[in-house]
């Protein structure tokens, strides 16, 4: 098996992303509850809302209904390189809203939960909460439903700790809405899902399911 080169970035196993996402999803359901719907930020929210949802999914409840939007850093698009982040956030999908009310309802007075594997800057957060919220109240207003609450969370496995470019409400930290099971420096995060050598990361000794890291 060839050795991975020594490097700084941190390296998760399928099992621990696993993991996060039933300590996340028991941190949602004391605070906020059952989640009437996910909204998976691609194409990094898309495997930890698709366990997310197992987790939060208790017997005889209904499955919670998964919607994608896409969203890209600008100078991440089309270069591919990893440890580079961009700063300009590009809409390359949204949610369609009328068949979100055909098939589940308007998203109003709902219990919205936003899920992206990890918060680095909070520029996309930030984009995909306002946006979403801007979305929301002006269809209220269409309908004339402006005194119901929509609730909006956010879920991602890792919140790295550094300066922020970007503001979420603080009202969402306050009331127990947004939810990060782990903490990580600033440190680039490789996941599994894009390993190219899956059996060499998943060979890696695991320190007592905490971040692993290749060369310590
Ligand atoms: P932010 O807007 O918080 O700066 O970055 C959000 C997006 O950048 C994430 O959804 C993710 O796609 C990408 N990103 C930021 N940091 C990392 C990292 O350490 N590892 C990986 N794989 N992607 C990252």
């Amino acid at each position: 098996m060839k050795t991975p080169e020594p490097d700084d970035k941190l390296y998760l196993h399928y099992n621990y992303i696993h993991k996060l996402c039933q300590i996340g999803a028991e941190q949602i359901r004391a605070n906020i509850g059952k989640p009437d719907i996910i909204i998976a930020i691609g194409g990094g929210g898309f495997i930890p809302a698709r366990i997310l949802r197992s987790f939060l999914k208790m017997p005889n409840e209904k499955n919670i209904p998964i919607q994608a939007i896409g969203l890209s850093l600008y100078e991440d698009l089309g270069t591919g390189e990893v440890g580079t982040i961009g700063k300009e956030v590009i809409r390359t999908q949204w949610l369609d809203f009328g068949a979100l009310a055909t098939h589940f309802d308007t998203l109003i007075g709902k219990n919205i939960l936003i899920v992206d594997e990890v918060d680095d800057t909070r520029t996309t957060l930030h984009y995909a909460l306002s946006e979403l919220e801007k979305d929301v109240r002006e269809q209220a207003e269409k309908l004339g439903r402006t005194n119901e609450k929509t609730i909006f969370s956010i879920f991602v496995l890792i919140n790295k700790n550094k300066p922020k470019k970007a503001d979420l409400p603080k009202e969402m930290f306050e009331e127990g809405r947004y939810f990060a099971p782990r903490e990580c420096e600033d440190s680039w995060v490789n996941f599994p899902w894009e390993a190219i050598d899956i059996d060499t990361v998943s060979d890696l000794k695991e320190i007592s399911c905490d971040l692993v890291k290749l060369f310590p």
